[in-house]
C-alpha cells in the first residue's frame, strides 16, 4: 500500500513534490523545533489519483484517521468532543506557491454541540458563534459552491444593527441559524454535523480546488504544470481572533519590495489569518507589534533570523498569536521583486551565507531585463493626487478601469482599481499595466500576485472611495471616472490624474556606462552580479546590429561583437531607387551600372559598423529577403497604374515596376526566392556586397583599424549552394590587396542544412543558427500568420508552454541544433558555432545554446545585458 499521509514530524522541505511547498516547509519548520500546531500532510500522489478517478485512493481515510488521532493524543484534545473539541484547519498547497488561488477551510470539527464546548473553554461565546458561522460559510462555499454574496449579505445585515462593539453572542447564534438555512436551501441537506465527515469532504474539496478556474489561470500564467496536483495540510487551529492579546499576521526577513534589510511585515490584532491576505482590514506595521507584545515580536525576530540562516534566502511567514503565545503556520523562501532578488542575492553573498555563484542562480535575465524598465521622473512629477503603499515596482500609466471585463476589453493600457482584489481578478490582472487598491499592505492578495507577474501596484490607498458599481473613484472631491488616464509608482506608491513622464531606470543608465555601479544598492548588486556573470560564463555575446550607432550601444552594453548585420537593412530609404533598377535590370549592363551604383554606399555603411566594432568580429550577412520587399506593395502600384490610366495618363515607371511585381509574386514568399537563392541567380549582388566588405576592411586597416569581418550565407540547405558562393567570394577577394582575411560561413537555418552539417562544414569556416527561421521551417510554421491565428489557442491547450519563437523547442529544433553542432565539429574541430534568432536574448534559450556547446549568442543591444546574466547562470 502506498503511503499518503505524512505527519508534519516525517516529512521536509526536499520533499515538497509530494508534500507541496506548504507541507514540506512545515514540516522543515517542525524539525527545526519551532512552534508548529501539530498535523499531517495527505500526498500530491493522493490528489492526483483523486483527481483521475473522482475517489479517494483506498485506505486513505483509514490512514488520515490513524494520523489525526496521534494528533489528538499529542494534544489531549478530540475532534467532534462536545466539552473542548479540537478544530482543524484544512488547507491546500501545491508544490509551487499558489497565492490564494486554491482553497482552505478553517474550524472544522465546529457542530451544534461542540461550539458550546469552544465558548466555554476560550471563554469567548461570541467567538465560538463567529467561528461557527465562519466554518459554515467556508465549507459552503468551498465544498458546495455556494456564492459567498449570500452569507456576507446576511453578515451586512447583523453588523448594521449591532452596536459599537460589533455582534451580540444571540446575534450570532441566530447569524448560525440563517447560514444552516442558506445551507440546506443551496445543498438540500443540513450542513453535516459529523466532524468527520466534514474533515473528509473538506479534504476532497480542497484536492478539487486545484481545477479551479482561477487556479488554472493562474497556473498558465507563472508556467506551472497543470497535471502536479495538490498536497492537503490537516492541522489543529490556533485562534488569533481571542481578544487583544491575540492576532495574526505576515512577515518577511527582507524588505520584498527593495530587498533592504531588516525585519518586514503586516499585524493585525483580534483577527484570524485569512482577514489579512484579504485586506479586509487595513493593518499596521509589524514594528507595533514590539510594543503590542514585545515577548511575541522577539521570539518572531529569532525564529525569522534561523528560518534566513537555515533556508539561506528570503523567507516569509504567517503566524498567529493565540493569548500570547507565538504559532508559525508557514513559511517559504519568498516572492520578490526584480529589485529585491538583485539587491539580496549580492547581500546573502556579501554576508558569506551564499556563494557568488549561488548568488548567480538568484536571478533572472527576465528580472534583468524589467529593471531595465523606465521610471518615473521624481522631479518633473505633479503633487500626486494620493499617496499609497508601493507593492510592486514600475512606472504605469493608464486608463482607469474597475474589474477583469473591462481590463481585457480595452485597447490600450489600463490601471486596475479595486478596494482589494481577490483571485477572481486575476484576468484583471493579467491584463492590466498596473493594479491600484485602496486597502491592504504589501502583503495583500493585490500585492503578492502583482509582485509575482511583474505588475506594478499601489495597495492600501485610504484616502480613495472606490465605487465599482458607479465606475468611479473620489479623492476628497475629486471625482476620477473610469477611462480616466492615471500615472502610478510602485516605487513611492504615488498616484497621479494624467500621464507623468518617465525616465530611464538606474540601471539602464548604468548597463549604459551613465552611473558608477556604487550609486545605489539596486545598481550595485547588478554589478556584482553581472560581474560574476562575465568572470565565469563561456558563451560569448554579440548583438544584431545594422548601424554603427547600434554596433556602439552594444558594445556599451558588452557586446563582444556582432553576430548579425543584416544589409536588407542597408537598401532601405533613399536607396530603394537603386535598388529598384538592380531588380528592373534587364541586361548586363544595367545590372552592373546598378551594381556599382550601391557598391559605394554599401562599403561606407561598412566602414562604419567596423569602425564601432574595432577589434571585435562584425558577421554580415550577405542579402537575404526575397526582392520584391523592396518594391511597392503590389495594392498600392495597382491603384497607382489605375489612377493614372483614369485620368489618360502614362503610369511610366510604375507601369514596370507592376510587371516586374506581378512577374516576381510568391505564394509562399518565406520558401521562395531568397537568401543564398538570390546570390545564385542574381549575378553580381553578392560579389558587390563582399567586394564592399573587403573594400571597408582594407580602408579600415589603412586608417590603423582592426577590422574583423566575416561573411555569412543565408538559408544555405545543400553545401553546393555555399560552395558556390565562396568560390565567387574568393574570386574578388584574390582580386583586391590590403584586405584582412575574411571567414566565410554559413547559416544553419533549415533542417536541411542541420542533417548534412558535417557536408556543410566542409565549406564554412562557422556556422550561426537562425533559429527564428529553423523554428518555422522545422515546424511548417510561417510565423506572420501563426502567432495571431492559432497560436492562443495551441497555449491554452498546452500544445506549447511557450510560443516556439519565444523560447527555442528543444526536442525539436533543439535537436536539429545539436546534430549540427556535433557533426560539424566532427567535420572541423575549430568551427566556430553560434546563434543570431531571436532566441540568442532569451534566457531559457540560452541556457539550451550553453548547454549545447555553442561558441556565443548574439542578440539585440539590449537584450545583451540579459544574454550575459543568463550566459552566466548557465555556467553555475
Ligand atoms: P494560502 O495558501 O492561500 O495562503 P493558507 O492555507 O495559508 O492559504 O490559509 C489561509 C489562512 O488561514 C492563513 O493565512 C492562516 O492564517 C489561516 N490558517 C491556516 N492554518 C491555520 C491554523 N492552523 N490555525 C489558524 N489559522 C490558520
Ligand atoms: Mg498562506
Ligand atoms: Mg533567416
Amino acid at each position: 500500500m502506498p503511503k499518503y499521509v505524512y505527519d508534519f514530524i516525517e516529512g521536509d522541505r526536499s520533499r515538497a513534490d509530494l508534500l507541496g511547498g506548504k507541507g514540506a516547509n512545515l514540516a522543515e519548520m517542525t524539525r527545526l523545533g519551532l512552534p508548529v500546531p501539530p498535523g499531517f500532510t495527505v500526498t500530491t500522489d493522493a490528489c492526483r489519483a483523486y483527481l483521475a478517478t473522482g475517489a479517494p485512493p483506498a485506505g486513505l481515510y483509514e490512514e488520515v484517521n490513524a494520523h489525526l488521532r496521534e494528533v489528538e493524543a499529542r494534544l489531549d484534545r478530540w475532534l467532534g468532543d462536545p466539552r473542548d473539541p479540537l478544530l482543524l484547519a484544512v488547507r491546500s498547497g501545491g508544490r509551487y506557491s499558489m497565492p490564494g488561488m486554491m482553497e482552505t477551510i478553517l474550524d472544522i470539527g465546529l457542530n451544534d454541540a461542540t461550539v458550546a464546548g469552544l465558548a466555554a473553554r476560550t471563554g469567548e461565546e461570541r467567538f465560538a458563534w463567529d467561528s461557527y458561522r465562519r466554518l459554515i460559510q467556508m465549507f459552503g462555499r468551498t465544498v458546495h459552491g455556494i456564492p459567498a454574496e449570500e452569507f456576507e449579505h446576511e453578515l451586512a445585515a447583523v453588523r448594521a444593527t449591532a452596536g459599537p462593539g460589533g455582534p451580540s453572542a444571540e446575534q450570532l447564534r441566530d447569524l448560525v441559524d440563517t447560514y444552516k438555512k442558506i445551507f440546506a436551501r443551496h445543498v438540500g441537506h443540513d450542513f453535516p454535523q459529523a466532524p468527520h465527515e466534514q474533515l473528509f469532504l473538506a479534504v476532497r474539496a480542497v484536492f478539487s480546488s486545484w481545477h479551479s478556474e482561477r487556479a488554472r489561470v493562474y497556473r498558465r500564467q507563472e508556467r506551472i504544470p497543470d497535471d502536479l496536483g495538490t498536497a492537503v495540510n490537516v492541522m489543529a487551529m490556533v485562534f488569533g481572533n481571542l481578544g487583544p492579546d491575540s492576532g495574526t499576521g505576515v512577515a518577511f526577513t527582507r524588505d520584498p519590495a527593495t530587498g533592504a534589510p531588516g525585519v518586514y511585515g503586516d499585524y493585525l490584532t483580534d483577527a484570524q489569518g485569512e482577514d489579512v491576505v484579504a485586506g479586509i482590514r487595513n493593518t499596521v506595521p509589524l514594528t507595533e507589534l514590539a510594543r503590542l507584545d514585545p515577548v511575541s515580536f522577539h521570539r518572531l525576530r529569532e525564529i525569522m533570523a534561523t528560518l534566513e540562516r537555515h533556508y539561506r534566502d528570503l523567507c516569509d511567514v504567517e503566524f498567529t498569536i493565540e493569548r500570547g503565545r507565538l504559532w508559525m503556520l508557514q513559511t517559504r523562501v519568498g516572492k520578490r521583486t526584480p529589485a529585491a532578488a538583485f539587491v539580496i542575492a549580492a547581500q546573502l553573498a556579501e554576508e558569506g551565507l551564499i556563494t557568488a555563484d549561488e548568488a548567480l542562480t538568484r536571478v533572472t535575465g527576465a528580472q534583468l531585463a524589467q529593471l531595465a524598465f523606465p521610471a518615473f521622473d521624481p522631479t518633473g512629477a505633479p503633487e500626486p493626487l494620493a499617496v499609497g503603499v508601493g507593492a510592486s515596482p514600475g512606472a504605469a500609466v493608464g486608463r482607469v478601469v474597475f474589474d477583469s471585463a473591462a481590463a481585457a476589453a480595452a485597447t490600450g493600457p489600463v490601471i486596475l482599481v479595486r478596494p482589494e482584489t481577490t483571485p477572481d481578478d486575476l484576468p484583471g490582472m493579467i491584463a492590466a499595466a498596473g493594479v491600484l487598491t485602496s486597502r491592504g499592505g504589501k502583503t495583500s492578495h493585490a500585492a503578492v500576485v502583482a509582485r509575482g507577474m511583474g505588475r506594478t501596484c499601489v495597495c492600501g490607498a485610504d484616502a480613495l472611495r472606490i465605487d465599482v458599481e458607479r465606475g468611479e473613484f473620489r479623492v476628497g472631491d475629486r471625482v476620477v471616472p473610469a477611462g480616466e488616464l492615471i500615472s502610478i509608482d510602485g516605487t513611492s506608491g504615488r498616484i497621479w490624474l494624467g500621464e507623468v513622464p518617465v525616465q530611464p531606470s538606474p540601471v539602464a543608465r548604468y548597463l549604459a556606462g551613465e552611473l558608477r555601479p556604487e550609486s545605489d544598492p539596486l545598481v550595485a548588486a547588478v554589478h556584482r552580479l553581472l560581474t560574476h556573470a562575465d568572470a565565469v560564463r563561456t558563451l560569448g555575446v554579440r548583438a544584431n546590429a545594422d548601424t554603427p550607432e547600434d554596433a556602439r550601444r552594444a558594445r556599451r552594453l558588452g557586446a563582444a561583437g556582432i553576430g548579425l548585420c543584416r544589409t536588407e537593412h542597408m537598401f532601405l530609404g533613399e536607396r530603394r531607387e537603386l535598388v529598384e533598377r538592380l531588380i528592373l535590370a534587364d541586361d548586363p549592363a544595367e545590372l552592373r551600372a546598378a551594381l556599382d551604383a550601391l557598391l559605394p554606399l554599401q562599403r561606407a555603411d561598412f566602414v562604419g559598423l567596423l569602425a564601432a566594432m574595432d577589434g571585435l568580429p562584425v558577421t554580415v550577412r550577405l542579402l537575404d529577403p526575397p526582392l520584391h520587399e523592396f518594391l511597392p506593395p503590389l495594392a498600392e502600384l495597382t491603384a497607382r497604374v489605375a489612377r493614372a490610366q483614369a485620368r489618360g495618363e502614362d503610369p511610366g515607371r510604375d507601369a514596370t515596376l507592376l510587371a516586374a511585381v506581378r512577374r516576381m509574386h510568391e505564394t509562399n514568399p518565406m520558401l521562395g526566392l531568397r537568401g543564398v537563392r538570390l546570390g545564385l541567380v542574381v549575378p553580381g549582388l553578392f560579389a558587390m556586397q563582399v567586394r564592399a566588405l573587403a573594400e571597408a576592411a582594407a580602408q579600415r586597416l589603412r586608417a590603423g583599424g582592426d577590422p574583423r569581418p566575416e561573411i555569412m550565407v543565408p538559408l544555405v540547405g545543400d553545401v553546393r549552394e555555399l560552395a558556390a558562393v565562396r568560390d565567387e567570394a574568393r574570386r574578388v577577394l584574390a582580386e583586391l590587396d590590403g584586405a584582412p582575411e575574411i571567414p566565410i560561413g554559413t547559416m544553419v537555418e533549415t533542417p536541411r542544412a542541420a542533417l548534412t552539417a558535417g557536408e556543410i562544414a566542409g565549406e564554412a569556416s562557422f556556422f550561426s543558427f537562425g533559429t527564428n527561421d529553423l523554428t518555422q521551417t522545422t515546424w511548417a510554421f510561417s510565423r506572420d500568420d501563426v502567432e495571431g491565428s492559432f497560436f492562443p489557442a495551441y497555449l491554452a491547450r498546452g500544445i506549447f508552454g511557450v510560443s516556439p519563437f519565444e523560447s527555442v523547442d528543444t526536442a525539436g529544433v533543439g535537436r536539429l541544433v545539436r546534430l549540427a553542432v556535433a557533426e560539424g565539429r566532427a567535420a572541423r574541430p575549430e568551427l566556430t558555432v553560434g546563434v543570431c534568432g531571436e532566441h540568442g536574448g532569451d534566457p531559457d534559450s540560452i541556457a539550451f545554446f550553453a548547454a549545447a556547446g555553442l561558441d556565443y549568442v548574439s542578440c539585440s543591444p539590449y537584450r545583451v545585458p540579459v544574454a550575459r546574466l543568463a550566459a552566466g547562470r548557465a555556467a553555475v
